[in-house]
């Protein structure tokens, strides 16, 4: 069976292009605060890849580095000063935190209005009651690149691989929205393959390279992987094994070029819309 690419690149761009013209008309362009409290690289990567996308959309993006050993006190002093300063629309909270800080210890002090990666505690309330927020942007984009390469989801058997407050467990509420049957799988999960190769459409998000492979796959799945995991060469991959996978799966998302950069583009639409909220 020949495997379909489903790429996010296209899906990307036409985001982007619709973010850039709705940021265009606003008389003070949407600004976007990155607070930053570690010393990690593959962070300092992604964070100023933010930047440059934000620049080209027209959005103004104010990286706060607090250092790799900010306090509790410090992050929630910080994060609530962001969200009382009316020159800023919409706050993101970049991740490792220093150590012994975790995101709950932190993250209620993001105002809902201005919490652009749907962090907060509230934000993931509202999301798992159904009622309007803004939705972890990984979580959402697994959605949307489903959506744009039109797979079906009602009533279709789902396999989420991870249960994380920004990843897993989002995606686990946005599927049951969606109609589908949701089964979520973590690391306590004994037979993995057990369960995904009953699945419909397998999600990886486990962060760990190599994880899902050919055994792990009904025959004609849909496989979404938004793993991203350093390989020895420095590059990133994700957590299919893509050539095991390939030619088993009916459709599987690359890495780069899947999940990843439709994530950056939804982050950027929510900053749009947080500066709607002004
Ligand atoms: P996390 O470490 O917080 O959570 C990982 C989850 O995977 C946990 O719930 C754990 O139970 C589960 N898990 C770990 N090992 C497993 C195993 N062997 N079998 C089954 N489940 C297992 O990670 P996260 O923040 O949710 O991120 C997950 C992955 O998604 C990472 O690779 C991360 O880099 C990536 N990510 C990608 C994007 C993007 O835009 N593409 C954005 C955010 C995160």
């Amino acid at each position: 069976m020949d495997t379909v690419s489903l790429t996010g690149k296209d899906l990307a761009a036409a985001i982007n292009a619709d973010s850039k013209a709705r940021a265009a008309a606003f008389a003070v362009a949407p600004r976007l605060a990155l607070i930053v409290a570690n010393a990690d690289p593959a962070s300092a990567w992604y964070v100023n890849s933010l930047r440059k996308a934000a620049e080209r959309l027209g959005i103004a993006c104010d990286t706060v580095d607090l250092g790799a050993d900010a306090s509790v006190e410090t992050l929630r002093a910080e994060l609530a000063a962001r969200s009382a300063d009316p020159a800023v629309d919409a706050i993101m909270l970049q991740t490792p935190l220093p150590a012994g800080v975790t995101l709950d210890d932190v993250s209620s002090s993001i105002a809902a209005p201005k919490d652009v990666d749907g962090v907060s505690p509230l934000s993931l309330g509202l999301l798992a009651t159904g009622l309007p927020g803004f939705v972890p942007a990984t979580a959402e984009a697994v959605i949307e690149l489903l959506k744009h390469h039109e797979i079906p989801l009602v009533g279709k058997h789902v396999a989420v691989v991870g249960r994380s407050n920004i990843v897993g467990k989002p995606l686990a509420q946005l599927l049951l929205a969606a109609d589908a049957t949701v089964t979520v799988c973590h690391s306590r999960t004994p037979d993995l393959a057990a369960v995904t190769a009953t699945a419909e459409i397998v999600v990886a998000a486990a962060g760990r390279a190599g994880l899902i492979t050919g055994k792990h796959i009904a025959e004609s799945a849909t496989v979404i992987d938004v793993g991203t995991n350093e390989s020895a060469d420095g590059g990133i991959v994700g957590d299919v094994d893509a050539d095991s996978v390939r030619g088993r799966a009916a459709a599987l998302s690359p890495v780069p070029g899947g999940v990843g950069p439709v994530t950056t583009a939804l982050l950027m639409r929510h900053v749009v819309d947080a500066a709607g909220n002004r």
